[in-house]
């Protein structure tokens, strides 16, 4: 395993940062307070957190303070840099582009508002978006924010039963959707699905309107009376509205977790501790400067695009890329012009569009000039010394700090990282904690591992980004993350920290195999077969097997067809792992069952493997369900 800082550096994390660990530490009351300092408040808060995570625990920050997070992300800026671009949307198509400078983007945002009080939308009140990766879905959700009201957004791809089962729970009173979205050369009939979606509610249906943008200028039908036109409406209203002054605990938005290990929950985010937490991670972690564009390439619907595609990034004063389309359409390596002309200076995307570029010829990525790029990021699943030192040279080209993120929907934005400039990089490794960050590791006695070691990754205490609560649902809130380790926030992964302090994220604990007594991590296993040059992707998973208790089973995903060698795999997992870790059986297959948010989903894997198909759960959240037909078939080929 490569412990190597990377570049390599005697001096690992600045003093700056340092101090800032330090204050965090002694007086934690006094640093966030001086945190709140970055926003503008209506009330200043007088205490940072009242939170408690025992008994029936409560997460609370800035509970006396007063604002709003809309005002907050555009009227401050307004101020003075009106003609600075606050949104570049760029459309999948040349030629499809639009620069939203700050005072624009305040303007449409208030129109929306309008139309959403004028509709009878109130504090509180749940507003889902259903929108592709277009200008309105940002504008949906600083409109919310503007008028007090919670947003839903929810993933364009989901099913009519995907969309239903968030709607009936979230109990969303008005939908913003699109006629129709592009996906590539695939058109999403959005309009058309939320009808059924809300025709699957019944007489649970809370939905009282339906706003329609018109991203293709399709025909869709129009319920009368419950339809309207987004932009009909938004052009009745005024480019003025007044912000409605929230308590720092009231919802901001609620938002559904990716669903890679069963039913999705809604979280509850608050607007102080949250759009803190936004924008002190957006600058500290990236470096982030307001000359700065900012393009974080996931979906808004995930909450990486909450935080840094929106708040944090806006909340900061910079310049985000909304982009509409695919990586690689309409021609390998669309995203790298896409850099190329923006200018795009911080780069944020995941380890699966990583795998999924180094998949392609060199050249692809040589041919762009990438000159503008300054800090690049990834999140989302751990990522290979592979694929980390890929990126770091052919995207970076040996000059961008790589920052690996750690973080959930629950913590609302990064925890354990790497920092631009503050905290050197270690390829495969998280990083370190962001200050604040109380990450304890413990055993499986629910005792502290001090020093080098490997457990349950855990959180002591609060940090302002915290997730409140589930939706209505407090307590599988507290059964969820708060009885494994009592008195802890308990994330469900596991990692290990090493000699000077670094987190190796291992993956989540139920993914953890077991063979013959050895624990194994499904990130180590990962790790040590993206080491042969072959395989683009892999996924190991555990099987029940009578002698070992569990077998270890991998998916891999060759480069090319016929240049993959099993061999090969084993060789390099015995020498990477362990001559105990080879595994039983390896599947060679075309793809991977992913969430929309390019995550592996192994619950499926470790049921087809085990051949254990019924109650499948939750397809919704698959990016595409049919994967899973394809693997069935061939597991059953290859066995
Ligand atoms: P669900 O909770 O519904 O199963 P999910 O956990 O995939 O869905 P998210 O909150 O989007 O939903 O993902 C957070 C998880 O993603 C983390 O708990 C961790 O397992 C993984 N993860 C995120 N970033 C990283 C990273 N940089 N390195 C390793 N793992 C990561
Ligand atoms: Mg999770």
């Amino acid at each position: 395993m490569v412990e190597a800082f990377f570049p390599a550096t005697d001096n690992p994390v600045s003093d700056r940062y340092q101090d800032l660990v330090q204050r965090a530490q002694r007086d934690p009351e006094e640093f966030w307070l001086a945190q709140a300092q970055r926003l503008v408040w209506h009330t200043q808060p007088m205490h940072a957190s009242r939170s408690d995570f025992t008994g029936d625990v409560r997460v609370s920050w800035y509970e006396d303070g007063r604002l709003n997070a809309a005002e907050n992300c555009l009227d401050r800026h307004v101020l003075y840099q009106p003609d600075n671009a606050a949104l570049i949307w760029q459309g999948q198509e040349d030629g499809h582009r639009e620069v939203i400078s700050y005072r624009e983007l305040h303007a449409r945002v208030c129109r929306l508002g309008n139309v959403l009080r004028r509709l009878g939308v109130k504090k509180g009140d749940r507003v889902a978006i259903h929108l592709p990766m277009v200008a309105e879905g940002v504008i949906s959700m600083l409109a919310c924010a503007r008028i007090g009201a919670v947003h839903v957004v929810l993933f364009g791809g989901f099913s009519a039963e995907g969309l239903a089962e968030r709607l009936k729970d979230s109990g969303a009173v008005v939908v913003i959707t699109a006629d129709v979205a592009r996906r590539g050369p695939k058109k999403i009939p959005s309009k058309t699905t939320m009808d059924t979606a809300i025709n699957l509610c019944g007489a649970e249906s809370t939905v009282r309107n339906v706003l329609v943008v018109p991203v293709t200028g399709a025909d869709v039908l129009m319920q009368k009376g419950r339809d309207l036109s987004y932009t009909a409406e938004v052009a009745l209203e005024l480019p003025d509205c007044p912000p409605e002054i929230m308590n720092a605990c009231d919802p901001l938005f609620l938002l559904y977790t990716s669903g890679s290990t069963g039913r999705p929950k809604g979280l509850v985010h608050s607007t102080g501790g949250y759009l803190v937490w936004a924008s002190f991670t957006h600058e500290l972690v990236f470096d982030a400067k307001p000359s700065d564009v900012f393009w974080c390439t996931a979906d808004t619907s995930w909450i990486t695009g909450h935080t840094y595609v929106v708040y944090g990034p806006l909340a900061n004063g910079g310049t985000i890329v909304v982009y509409e389309g695919l990586p690689s359409w309409p021609q390998p390596g669309r995203w790298w012009d896409v850099i190329d002309q923006n200018q795009v200076s911080v780069f944020y995307t995941s380890p699966t569009v990583i795998r999924a570029a180094m998949r392609e010829d060199d050249s692809v990525v040589q041919s762009r000039s990438l000159s503008s790029l300054r800090v690049l990021g990834s999140v989302g699943e751990p990522i290979s010394p592979e694929a980390w030192k890929w990126f770091y040279a052919e995207v970076g080209r040996n000059a961008c700090p790589v920052v690996d993120t750690w973080w959930q929907t629950e913590t609302g934005g990064v925890m354990i990282t790497s920092c631009a400039q503050n905290v050197a990089g270690k390829p495969g490794a998280a990083g370190l904690p962001l200050p604040g960050v109380a990450v304890t590791l413990k055993d499986a006695k629910g005792q502290d591992i001090e020093n080098e070691g490997e457990g349950l990754l855990c959180l002591a205490h609060s940090w302002p980004g915290q997730a409140m609560t589930l939706w209505q649902d407090h307590e599988r809130f507290r059964q969820t993350y708060f009885t494994t380790c009592p008195g802890h926030y308990f994330s469900g992964d596991g990692a290990r920290r090493d000699a000077t302090g670094y987190y190796w994220i291992t993956g989540r604990v139920d993914d953890v195999v077991n063979v013959s007594g050895h624990r194994i991590g499904t990130a180590e296993i990962e790790d040590a077969v993206a080491e042969d040059h072959a395989v683009v992707e892999s996924a190991a998973v555990g099987v029940p097997h009578d002698l070992k208790g569990q077998a270890l089973v991998v998916f891999v995903v060759p480069k090319a067809e016929g240049t993959f060698d099993a061999s090969a795999v084993n060789k390099a997992v015995a020498a990477g792992v362990g001559r105990y870790a080879v595994p039983e059986k390896i599947y060679v297959v075309p793809d991977l069952p992913k969430t929309r948010s390019g995550k592996i989903v192994r619950r499926l894997l470790r049921k087809i493997a085990a051949n254990d198909l019924e109650n499948m759960g939750d397809l919704s959240t698959l990016a595409d369900p049919d994967i899973v037909a394809e693997l069935i078939k061939l597991v059953a080929q290859q066995n």
